[in-house]
């Protein structure tokens, strides 16, 4: 693996070439330099923010000095009160942004007639909301699989980006099916991942009763394919409340899995302040 080089599909790029380069500008190359030339890097992985400023900055804020690049697996928006702050922040602090199935609905590439009644309604108010940069800023991100250092990035599977890895039998079936031995994954909002060894023994990634801000440190075995879920940012369904993100380090190959608490009663009054229901602002609290 050849450390800080980024290979994006010619259509998709939509990042800069050289350290001095402005972000989000657009290349035509297919072999994009890291602008990190240090002995390290690390990726912070961010995933499924779904518009919860709150529980970004925390992230931003514990992972400080601690990633030399950010990716997000998509879903800036939906469910959350801050979709125009946190859709310009992200774009400003990553230039590997995938699109999640949140931000299609919100920009009118995916019938929020598929979502709940719940999630519709946070489709039609985030759509109202959304300022036309970020409008067009969100529709203009590329689907995944997006190939990245040799690892991969994707919204739900490799497969379907649509389609939610909870348990064995998704995830063997992708596992099986990986062209790069890491996949980043979201869309379920489930910190952890699998792992597939060369035996092929299956194994799950589990992630609880993490400490604050104290990392679970897995490491990424030659041979071994590996399922890779940061968990979600701003609206965790694994039962903790807590924001999650990951660290991946290219180097030590590891993946460093961190839950962080932030100022939840903060975001819940945005809901609320916005006319946001109340059972999405209620589950927050529950991480469900
Ligand atoms: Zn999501």
């Amino acid at each position: 693996m050849k450390r800080g080089i980024i290979y994006l599909p010619d259509a998709l790029t939509r990042a800069n070439i050289t350290p001095s380069a402005p972000r989000g500008s657009r290349t035509d190359g297919r072999i994009i330099e890291s602008r990190i030339a240090g002995a390290h890097l690390r990726y912070l992985i961010l995933s499924d923010i779904h518009a919860n400023g709150e529980a970004l900055t925390q992230c931003l804020e514990a992972a400080t000095g601690h990633y030399d690049e950010v990716l997000c697996l998509g879903d800036l928006v939906g469910y959350g009160p801050d979709p125009n702050s946190v859709t310009e922040r992200v774009r400003e602090l990553s230039r590997i942004i995938i699109r999640g199935n949140h931000d299609r609905a919100c920009v009118g590439l995916l019938d929020p007639g598929e979502f709940n009644p719940l999630a519709r309604w946070a489709t039609e108010w985030t759509r109202r909301e959304l300022t036309l940069e970020n409008f067009e800023f969100l529709r203009s991100l590329p689907m995944g699989p997006l190939s990245v250092d040799g690892f991969q990035m994707v919204h739900g599977s490799p497969l379907d980006e649509d389609e939610y890895i909870l348990g064995p039998v998704e995830a063997l079936t992708n596992l099986r099916a990986m062209t790069a031995p890491w996949v980043l994954f979201g869309h379920t909002h489930h910190q952890g991942g699998f792992a597939l060894s060369p035996k092929g023994h299956f194994q799950a990634i589990r992630c609880a009763r993490l400490m604050d801000g104290e990392p679970k440190i897995v490491k990424l075995l030659d041979g071994y394919a590996y399922l890779v879920n940061p968990g979600s940012v701003g609206q965790p369904r694994d039962g903790d409340w807590r924001a999650a993100y990951a660290v991946l380090d290219l180097d030590e190959k590891q993946v460093e899995y961190f839950r962080v608490p932030y100022d939840l009663a903060k975001t819940q009054a945005k809901m609320r302040a916005a006319g946001l229901p109340e059972p999405l602002i209620e589950r927050l609290a529950f991480g469900r």
